[in-house]
């Protein structure tokens, strides 16, 4: 693994909200000694219609946890109403539209007068505190309104990203038991047109649960509308008054319900809360990215995953932030895209996924070298452990060794970051999380003992000893089932299904899945690592590693490799050979690659992550009972890796 040592960049620091690693120390030993005293200085970035009466409660048996117990208080009230009076006029939101060059900028004010609007609709049409509304959409400003719309009146909002089929969707609608549904005609992503209207009518067909869908108009298209259950948002807005009491929500009350990505098995809808949930999000999205007023932020997740809603909406819109919202896709239409709209904006923190980068360097450096990109102080990633390779193109190519990079850790389960590198602070190493942030414990823990173990240079599984205000609650309709994934395994503490590793500088590597890790005659191998190693090779663009059952070794190393355009001609031995030499080069010869397998493509998550699950199944020669792949992005691509396993064989 690298040991590239990056210092803290000076002119960061300068300007930092947190400039020194005594500072961060000082700050997260009180953070861990007296978490209640330090959460309840924290909220106080928030405001409060009644102060809470306890910071802090837990009943460790029944899993149950509650932050500022007793405290009242609306997030879409703190996203916007409480900014009127100083940023009425400023910029809350820059949608950058499908189209390259079309940018709306909607003010704090405006964004009231939206939300507001929504609202009405949204209680009109029967929504009381505490109902579940679903909300089909893609990157559009209505996906914004609606979530705020939701917060304000007390309804529970469950996004489903735009791009899941009817069934997942049905599925989810059915789970967190939606009565409304908020859609589009149609959506627009990458130049094409995403049908959003005709999938929800398949998802809710025969269904009585849902009493209502509304339309948003996004294109010229009509759409088939069912009278009695289908309106206009547009029409439906314009006859409502643009203000709307915010409700006086208890701390505790929920906010929403959000469904994984789905790379390990069935979904789960999370919930998270109000008062806690809102100040983990806003007070890392503020130390995190270092964030400050005059910045424009630019997060380039989907609002589908929990990363658009803690730091596209939630966590910069709390702090007054301007945040863009992307409509598009990195390539569209060009893999220029990223850095046009970063000249044209002018923004300082960009946000994005180890799968974009990944796409984005082997599309070659011309496109980045075209724009100026002069504007960037701060990068993150998140998603996935990001290959050192990759880390330090986005380092010294994107960010022209200029930029600080953060690769931030964090779950859906989470909350918000709770791995990562402060610009001010931390010293950062290509392919480590680094250090946790305030109030964050983690704890490696011997998979097989269930013992942590203490000190540096070890690793196991990632588990985390200390509560935070960012954690999900439950799993909407099934605390069972959140007791057992995630408290049960290992008593005492929250188990995060990641392996990881403490280096020798107590710094945190995420290894990838436990349930991953490949045991080879004895030796525990993190797929990650080896990933990495392959990539690092310049005929690679992406790898994937999975165990498969070995005679000998217990667990063969199978390695799938996605290679640059240029490798890809002719007799592959040779390669394929380097390839392998490559692995016993860098972690040594007990993790020479068995097979190395050059595919056409990969099976992802709808959120860009590679699904091991799948590629585990190929490997081992099973090509049946792959279960759920309804969450893959393009599920011919398992027919084709199945296709080039059974040839090999
Ligand atoms: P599911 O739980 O349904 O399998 P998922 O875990 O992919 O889906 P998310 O909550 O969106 O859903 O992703 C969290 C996971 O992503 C983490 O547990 C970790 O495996 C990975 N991850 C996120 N950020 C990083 C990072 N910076 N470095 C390494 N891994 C990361
Ligand atoms: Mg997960």
């Amino acid at each position: 693994m690298s040991q590239d040592l990056f210092p803290v960049k000076p002119d960061i620091r300068e300007r930092a909200h947190i400039k020194t690693m005594e500072e961060y120390q000082r700050l997260y030993r009180l953070s861990l000694d007296n978490p209640e005293w330090f959460w309840g200085e924290q909220a106080k970035m928030l405001t409060w219609f009644h102060p809470w009466q306890s910071v802090f409660d837990a009943d460790y048996k029944e899993v149950d946890f509650s932050w500022f117990m007793g405290g009242r208080i609306n997030a879409s009230f703190n996203c916007i109403d409480r900014h009127l009076p100083h940023l009425g006029d400023k910029t809350a939101i820059i949608w950058a539209q499908d189209e390259p060059g079309v940018y709306t900028h909607i003010t704090y004010r405006d964004l009231k007068h939206n939300v507001a609007r929504v609202a009405n609709v949204l209680l009109h049409n029967g929504v009381k505190k505490g109902d579940r509304v679903c909300i089909y959409l893609t990157m559009i400003p209505e996906l914004v309104y609606t979530m705020l719309a939701c917060a304000r009146i007390g309804a529970v909002h469950s996004v489903v990203f735009g791009g899941f089929s009817a069934e997942s969707l049905r599925d989810r609608i059915v789970d967190a038991r939606c009565k409304v549904v908020v859609t589009a005609n149609e959506g627009l992503r990458g130049g094409k047109k995403v049908p959003l209207k005709r999938t929800v009518d398949r998802a809710i067909e025969g269904m009585s649960l849902v009493e209502c869908v509304l339309v948003a108009r996004r294109t010229d298209s009509e759409v088939p509308m069912q009278p009695g259950r289908d309106l206009w948002l547009d029409e439906e807005t314009a006859k409502q008054r643009s203000t709307c009491t915010n409700e006086w929500m208890g701390a505790e009350d929920p906010l929403f319900i959000l469904y994984t990505s789905g790379s390990t098995g069935k979904p789960k809808g999370l919930l998270h809360t109000t008062g806690g949930y809102l100040t983990y999000a806003a007070f890392t999205h503020k130390l995190v990215f270092d964030y400050h007023p005059e910045d424009i932020y630019f997060c380039a997740a989907d609002i589908g995953w929990v990363t658009g809603h803690s730091y596209i909406v939630y966590g910069p819109l709390a702090n007054g932030a301007t945040t863009v919202i992307f409509e598009s896709t990195p390539l569209y239409p060009d893999p220029g895209r990223y850095w046009q709209i970063i000249d044209d904006l002018g923004v300082s923190i960009f946000y994005t996924a180890p799968t974009a980068l990944r796409a984005l360097a082997q599309a070659g450096d011309d496109w980045i070298k075209k724009y100026s990109r002069k504007s960037l102080r701060i990068l993150g990633t998140v998603g996935e452990p990001i290959n050192p390779e990759v880390w330090r193109w986005y380092h010294d190519v994107v960010g022209d060794a200029r930029c600080t990079v953060v690769d931030t850790w964090w779950q859906t389960e989470t909350g918000g970051i709770l791995i990562t590198p402060l610009p001010g602070v931390t010293p950062t190493k290509p392919g480590s999380a680094t250090l946790p942030f305030f109030g964050v414990k983690p704890v490696i823990v011997d998979p097989a003992t269930g013992i942590p173990i203490e000190g540096n240079d070890v690793s196991g599984a990632l588990c985390l000893g200390a509560p935070w205000p960012g954690q999900a609650r439950t799993v909407h309709g099934d605390h069972k089932r959140f007791r057992e994934t995630y408290f049960t395994q290992y008593p005492g503490y929250y188990f995060t299904g990641d392996g990881a590793r403490r280096d020798e500088d107590g710094y945190y590597w995420i290894t990838g899945r436990i349930d991953d890790v490949i045991n080879v005659s004895g030796h525990r191998l993190g797929t990650a690592e080896v990933e990495s190693a392959l990539v690092a090779h310049e005929a690679v663009a992406e790898a994937a590693v999975v165990g498969y059952p070995h005679p000998i070794k217990g667990q063969g190393i199978y390695c799938y490799v996605l290679l640059n355009s240029g490798f890809s001609e002719g007799n592959q031995d040779q390669l394929i050979g380097a390839l392998k030499e490559q692995v016993r080069q860098a972690i040594g010869a007990f993790a020479a690659p068995d097979v190395i397998h050059i595919a056409a493509g990969l099976p992802k998550t709808r959120s860009g992550k590679i699904m091991r699950r799948i590629l585990r199944k190929i490997a081992s020669a099973e090509y049946d009972g792959m279960g759920d792949i309804s969450t893959l992005a393009e599920p011919d691509v398992v027919n084709k890796l199945i296709e080039e396993h059974q040839k090999s064989q």
